[in-house]
């Protein structure tokens, strides 16, 4: 699913890459590229617009970030923009206070609702809930009996009126289901309705007057995701007739575009929350915004990368760092035990910090040192006057014993470490006359 719109995406973003800053013009040409992405994978038009204004605006007011890159600032707009539209948060169900819950499905012929209330059934089941599922559709011949065959693979019982009593109330089948949940203690019930083939007068009467008779906790309006456009208007015509509050989307799995999945909430102004990707009763899940949008941009490990980098490096220390290293006072100890503590921080992710003024050096100093080594270190400094800290040179024999003893290290560490810093320090000035900092992929120096 989504692979158009993925495909294209991820042009779209490695245009940018090498990028230093972003021009209005790079905005404009991004958010055009955008704009033709969403459009290919039929998102509906007033969607777009508002997706595109978005990125538009928050692209121009990002504060420069020394954490990120342009490109990988836009795709974090991109992926914050991309989840909101999905719907945020995920929706969870919200069960009734007194039992049973009520769960009634809506939905055109063919969109997928029995398959969907076995799976929702089986769902619930492994949640420890105690199902029961209805069979309200007593339209098709066979829906009855489809619906049977569902529960028995999902084994959860089913409730359907006697066979032989000719067609049925519907209303009166929902009714009692109800009825029938609470002696039985099922915790929740799942009303399979009656669809048609296209929206009519008749199929929304039925589905308001079950509504009407059950109350239910949740409607759900189930849509095929294949069909794109078609899903959305289908989804405005029967918040009118019936409403509902969420959308389960179905055939996700047929979905190359996505349009349905991306429009519906903004349009319709419910959330999305289950998604239906095959044939199988397992293949159903709550449906995850971020975890739907992360595999939009297809992406999943930069955008764990931009998380991390963002989180860990809070924007003060990154000036402060950068500062430090730029600045001409001269590197201290205290700057270098600081350095490899946030390196340590960044534990994994340490890779990120190619991205900062002459950390790329920095790390390649600091990286031959362990997680242990790192302790020792810091002792080492820690033990140190600050007087020593600031002036290196003045460490002496003496002093090395003294330090050493103060941290429980020997001599021989005290003096790799003052190498070491040297090196470093060294390192440093050569940058800085040198005039720019290397190490910093896709920034002029
Ligand atoms: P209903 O008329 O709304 O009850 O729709 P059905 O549950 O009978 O489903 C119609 C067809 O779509 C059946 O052939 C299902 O197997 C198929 N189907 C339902 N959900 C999915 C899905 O998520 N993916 C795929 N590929 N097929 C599905």
């Amino acid at each position: 699913m989504f692979e158009t719109l993925s495909d294209r995406l991820t042009t779209v973003f490695s245009s940018l890459r090498g990028k230093g800053r972003l021009s209005e013009e790079d905005i404009n040409a991004t958010a055009r590229e955008i704009r033709l992405a969403l459009l290919e994978a039929d998102v509906a038009l007033p969607v777009v617009r508002e997706f595109i204004a978005q990125i538009k605006e928050r692209a121009r007011g990002e504060e420069v970030s020394k954490a990120l890159n342009p490109a990988q600032q836009v795709i974090r707009i991109v992926n914050e923009e991309l989840v909101e539209i999905l719907g945020g948060a995920t929706r969870e169900i919200r069960y009734a206070k007194n039992p049973p819950t009520v769960i009634m499905l809506a939905g055109l012929q063919g969109a997928g609702k029995t398959t969907l209330a076995g799976k929702l059934a089986k769902w619930l089941g492994a949640q420890r809930n105690t199902p029961l599922l209805v069979a309200a559709d007593l339209q098709r011949p066979n829906a009855v009996t489809q619906l049977q065959v569902m529960g028995q693979r999902a084994g959860v019982p089913v409730f359907a009126p006697e066979p032989g009593n000719g067609v049925g109330d519907p209303i009166e089948v929902a009714r009692g289901s109800v009825e029938h949940a609470r002696r039985n203690n099922h915790n929740v019930v799942i009303i399979d309705t009656a669809g048609r083939l296209g929206v009519d007068a008749e199929l929304m009467r039925q589905a308001a007057d079950i509504r009407d008779a059950v109350t239910p906790d949740e409607i759900l309006f189930v849509v095929d995701a294949m069909i794109g456009q078609d899903a959305v208007n289908t989804a405005q015509a029967f918040l009118d007739g019936v409403g509902y509050d969420a959308v389960a989307l179905t055939k996700l799995d047929g979905d190359a575009r996505g349009g349905a999945a991306l429009s519906i909430r903004h349009i319709t102004g419910r959330p999305i929350m289950f998604a239906s990707t095959g044939e199988k009763l397992e293949d159903f899940d709550l449906f995850h915004p971020d975890r739907m949008a992360s595999r939009i941009l297809d992406m999943g490990d930069v955008l764990t990368l931009i998380e991390q980098a963002q989180r860990t490096f809070e924007q003060e220390e990154v000036e402060k760092m950068a500062s430090t290293l730029a600045s001409d006072d001269d590197f201290t100890l205290d700057d270098f035990l600081e350095q490899m503590m946030m390196v340590r921080k960044l534990g994994p992710i340490g890779n990120l910090l190619g991205m900062m003024p002459g950390m790329g050096q920095m790390r390649d100093q600091i990286n031959n040192v362990d997680d242990k080594d790192l302790d020792r270190v810091a002792a080492v400094i820690r033990s140190m006057t600050p007087a020593e800290r600031a002036n290196p040179k003045i460490i002496n024999g003496s002093r090395r014993l003294r330090i050493a003893n103060g941290s429980g290290t020997q001599v021989g560490d005290v003096s790799g470490l003052v190498t070491r810093f040297f090196d470093a320090q060294k390192m440093l000035r050569q940058m800085k006359s040198g005039g720019g900092f290397p190490g910093m992929p896709g920034m002029p120096g």
